[in-house]
């Protein structure tokens, strides 16, 4: 049904429009902001407001608004050939071009690359295939799935089932056989007189009790973020990946690193897994790989699983498993010029060059009573409120404080995300310092407000 009267973007937004992970209440009480267009690292709404996007969209939009080489490229490759899959023995050569590169930039001397739309995707690509090799390999009872607690690794039946987020019980998730560990939050869950040092040993040691009571040959792999995200960004406790490593090669369980935030610069290196020094059995790579310019996701395969997949592929004759827009050939095009941007046109160097400032800020916010922590890596960071700075004590959480400081920024133009009791910002990479003082003023101004209403 329709009337003639005008309505507001608003109310039509909300009228035909489903939402996901949006607080519903808090909507129908602010409305929906309605944007349409960006400049650099700035997002306007139908009103003509103008926001600075401190979560650069959903991390991925690491070029800004309105790169022109980026839309070149799409162009360019729509011009010449503007869609094609990879099924069948064909591919375009963008897709094999991509895959070169990708190979080329991972921390492997060698290895294959396999496409999706999303990180989603490639998570559940990347079970599928470590079940796909259970069962080629004579071990069909190695299905099992461990992640920790707080991580996300998605949103379809098996990444939701991976991600440590009791909010997936809505849906009956997870699935049997996926399986949560501790998650390595050292000034959250770090107990009474334990060092950094004893907390890491402590998760190696539950990771361990976990595979030897689950039996060893049941477990199919181990995936990580190297800086877990949307749980609250908490990067990894000292030494942690270390030891975690040691664990799983002592039982032959592959380490698979989701790098769909960290990758391609977020924390400073090309991978995360590099900023926090170990090499993982495989890759998860989407968001920053187009600038968030094309949905596009990948499994980036190291050499010893590329082979195993391989040679389990030959042979049953194929990997039944593939997307109708897996190498995307305008994807591809979009992927190496943000590759080529990120890593040849300044965009990583420029992440390095503006981390000492992003700390800087951070730290200086962190000397609010009200904010427990910040803690981050490179272009990331997240400050985390409390009631009680010395008993780490949380604010009730009818309060919605981290959402009050997330609206009262809205209001003042600043676009950040509350997670649980943490506010997180992890800005373009094409931003330059002055922003990031636009962004820290008004960060401030919001905490002092809403810290002055609650405290
Ligand atoms: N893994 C990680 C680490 C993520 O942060 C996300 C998305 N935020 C995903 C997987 C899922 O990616 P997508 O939303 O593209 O499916």
């Amino acid at each position: 049904m329709r009337d003639d009267a005008p309505r507001s973007w608003d109310s039509r937004a909300e009228a035909a429009t489903f939402y996901g992970f949006t607080d519903l209440p808090s909507v129908a009480q602010r409305g929906t902001v309605v944007l349409t267009h960006g400049e650099g690292p700035y997002v306007f709404d139908t009103a003509g407001k103008r926001y600075f996007d401190s979560n650069s969209g959903l991390w991925n939009m690491v070029a800004g608004f309105d790169h022109p080489k980026l839309a070149e490229a799409a162009k360019a490759q729509y011009d010449r050939f503007p869609g094609y899959h990879a099924f069948f023995g064909r591919m375009s050569d963008q897709t094999v071009m991509l895959s070169e590169r990708l190979v080329e930039v991972s921390p492997f001397a060698s290895g294959k690359v396999f496409y999706t739309n999303s990180g989603s995707e490639a998570n559940d690509t990347m079970v599928k295939m470590l079940w796909f090799l259970g069962g080629a390999e004579g071990q069909p009872q190695r299905r099992k799935i461990i992640t920790r607690w707080n991580s996300y690794h998605g949103v379809t039946a098996v990444s939701a089932s991976m991600t440590g987020k009791p909010y997936n019980s809505v849906f009956g998730l997870p699935l049997p056989g996926f399986l949560h560990v501790g998650s390595p939050h050292y000034w959250r869950f770090g107990q009474e007189g334990e060092t950094e040092e004893a907390f890491t040993q402590r998760l190696a040691h539950e990771l361990e009790a976990t595979i030897i009571k689950e039996g060893p040959d049941t477990i199919a792999g181990f995936f990580a973020e190297p800086v877990i995200g949307a749980g609250g960004v908490i990067p990894p406790s000292k030494g942690y990946f270390q030891a975690i490593q040691a664990v799983l090669k002592r039982y032959g369980i592959p380490l698979i690193a989701d790098e769909v935030i960290c990758g391609f610069g977020r924390t400073g290196n090309v991978w995360g897994s590099q900023t926090f020094d170990f090499v993982p059995d495989a890759i998860i790579a989407s968001k920053a790989m187009t600038a968030g310019y094309f949905p596009m996701g990948a499994v980036v395969l190291g050499p010893e699983l590329a082979q195993r997949l391989q040679n389990a592929s030959e042979a049953i004759e194929e990997f039944p498993h593939g997307f109708t827009a897996s190498g995307h050939p305008v994807g591809c095009a979009v992927s190496l010029a943000a590759i080529d941007l990120i890593l040849n046109g300044g965009l990583l160097d420029n992440v390095r060059a503006l981390t000492p400032r992003f700390e800087a800020g951070m730290a200086e916010l962190a000397g609010h009573a009200n904010i427990g922590e910040w803690r981050g890596a490179g272009l990331m960071g997240a400050l985390e409120a409390v009631q009680d700075k010395a008993t780490k004590t949380p604010f009730a959480s009818n309060l919605s404080v981290s959402e009050r400081i997330a609206n009262t920024c809205t209001d003042h133009g600043l676009i950040c995300r509350p997670l649980g009791q943490s506010i997180v910002l992890c800005p373009p990479f094409i931003c330059t310092e002055s922003h990031l003082d636009e962004m820290f003023e008004k960060l401030a101004a919001a905490l002092r407000q809403v810290f002055a209403e609650v405290a």
